[in-house]
């Protein structure tokens, strides 16, 4: 064997074991116990795919190679020091620019080969460049919708998804033309023209509260244009990790639809303008009951049983090491405490589950909705810790509230409830909650995590005195 074959064959083999990691960190990542592991796995196959990259006998000049590694890497690192509430919307830029590097090599590979490019190459080809194009700006508005750069409420118009529809037919209609002539050199600028419109018209009718689902589509297309990139370029890899990376993202958008009762249809649509609309709601003077630190220690003491339910303030506050504190001090005092986990609480999925794993509380304490909610009846306290929209119980008895059909944790059959926010400002979805109102609950005002102190203290108090 000749040298290049020799050199070909290790690429292809490093190629196979990055793969192999990519499935591995998938794998691994669908478990809080595994997914450290899942996150090494998924760097290692990723430097390894980069590094036999490298190799490739094809690369004539290592320059432009270079300046876009160092390019890379200056705007990769700040990507990676955002706040944790600030993720979904760095993935949207992640998404971003993936989408746009698929876009830009389909442009050149288009170029390059044209006109002489094989039926089923040219719609490849059109494919990678129309998803592309549409996942590149299409993530960019979801951002910037997330970040606020851009308004959140939905942005709707009679006809909107007849006109979107219609844009996308003319793109595929343009890649069906190319297909048969792809001489027509003029027409290819139109195929990226149309979808990076598509892209923006696709967000625009989106409140921003459905954004995380749409990010998670939008990973889906990147990923599917990414496979098809690996078509293009007949690189095997790219065609496994693409196709990993659609799977995944359409799976989780599939979840994600489930938890947040969005029909999966409007998601591909974009027809869930109309979710915040009436998002205000009416708001009545109606009275809660507000208690004390004291107050609130005393029964959580007497409790047998407490289930804590966190939420996106607890995320805020980043309060999640003094409810460590607090769990322990509770579980010292014999009392039962377990954590509730709502799948879209807080503003990522798993999100949760992060904090709380950060924070060393055991694992086993963490149940999901579906093994929480039959526990609430049987539990003596519930206590909400900056969590809104997951609790409240129009989701199940308001036909016309917008999160109406949204499963919920069901924390109002608990004896006693106990809610740490602020003061009464609404959650995402931007609507009262009727759980305040009730007899059993009481309102703790205040920072989660400051409030989370103030118990402690007083049960330290109480233990000591
Ligand atoms: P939420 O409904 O957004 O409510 C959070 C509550 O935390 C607010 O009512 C706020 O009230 C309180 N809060 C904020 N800062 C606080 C602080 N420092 N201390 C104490 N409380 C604080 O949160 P959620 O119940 O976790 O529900 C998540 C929502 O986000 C759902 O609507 C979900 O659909 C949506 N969403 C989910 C994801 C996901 O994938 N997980 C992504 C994006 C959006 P005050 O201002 O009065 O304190």
């Amino acid at each position: 064997m000749n040298t290049p074959a020799i050199a070909n064959g290790t690429i292809q083999i490093v190629y196979l074991i990055s793969a192999a990691l990519f499935i591995l960190s998938l794998k691994w990542m669908s478990s809080p116990r595994s997914a450290r592991r899942g996150v090494w796995a998924g760097e290692l196959g990723m430097l390894l795919a980069i590094c036999a990259t490298l190799l490739y006998r094809g690369i004539v000049d290592y320059t432009w190679i270079a300046i876009a590694l160092v390019l890379g890497t200056i705007i990769g690192i700040p990507l990676g020091n955002v706040q944790m509430t600030a993720v979904p919307q760095r993935t949207a830029l992640s998404h971003a620019f993936g989408a746009l590097c698929v876009s830009l090599v389909g442009t050149a590979e288009y170029y390059l080969r044209a006109p002489h490019v094989p039926a089923f190459m040219m719609a490849v080809l059109s494919m990678e460049v129309i998803l592309g194009s549409l996942t590149f700006t299409g993530s960019l508005m979801a951002a910037g919708k997330l970040q606020e750069i851009l308004p959140q409420r939905p942005i709707t118009y009679k006809g909107q998804n007849i006109v979107n529809l219609s844009l996308l037919a003319i793109a595929v209609a343009v890649a069906v033309a190319l297909v048969i002539n792809p001489g027509h050199t003029r027409l290819f600028p139109l195929m990226i023209a149309i979808p990076l419109v598509f892209g923006v018209m696709m967000i625009v009718p989106i409140g921003g509260a459905d954004m995380p689902t749409v990010i998670s589509l939008l990973n889906s297309y990147a990923g599917l244009s990414a496979a098809a990139m690996g078509f293009v370029l007949d690189s095997k890899l790219l065609i496994v990790a693409g196709a990993l990376d659609g799977s995944s993202g359409f799976i989780l958008s599939v979840i994600m639809s489930k938890a947040m009762n969005r029909s999966f249809t409007n998601v591909l649509f974009g027809a869930f303008g109309q979710v915040q609309t009436s998002a205000a709601g009416i708001q009545e003077a109606r009275t809660v009951r507000g208690a004390t630190a004291e107050e609130a220690a005393a029964i959580l003491g007497a409790a047998n049983s407490v289930v804590i339910v966190p939420g996106y303030g607890m995320a805020v506050a980043q309060a999640q090491h003094k409810v460590r504190e607090f769990y322990d001090a509770l579980t010292r005092r014999g009392i039962d405490v377990r954590f509730a986990i709502h799948p879209v609480a807080g503003r990522m999925p798993g999100h949760m589950n992060v904090l709380l794993a950060e924070a060393d509380i055991p694992y086993d304490k963490l149940l999901d909705m579906d093994a929480i909610n039959p526990e609430f009846p049987q539990t003596d306290v519930a206590l909400i810790i900056g969590a809104n929209d997951v609790t409240n119980p129009a989701a199940r008895t308001d036909p016309g509230s917008p999160i109406y059909g949204m499963p919920i944790l069901d924390v109002d059959k608990a004896k006693t409830v106990m809610v740490i926010k602020r003061g009464m400002s609404p959650g995402f979805a931007g609507i009262d909650n009727q759980l305040y109102y009730l007899d059993k609950t009481l309102m703790l005002f205040g920072d989660a995590k400051a409030f989370v102190g103030d118990l402690l203290r007083e049960l330290a108090g109480e233990s000591g005195g």
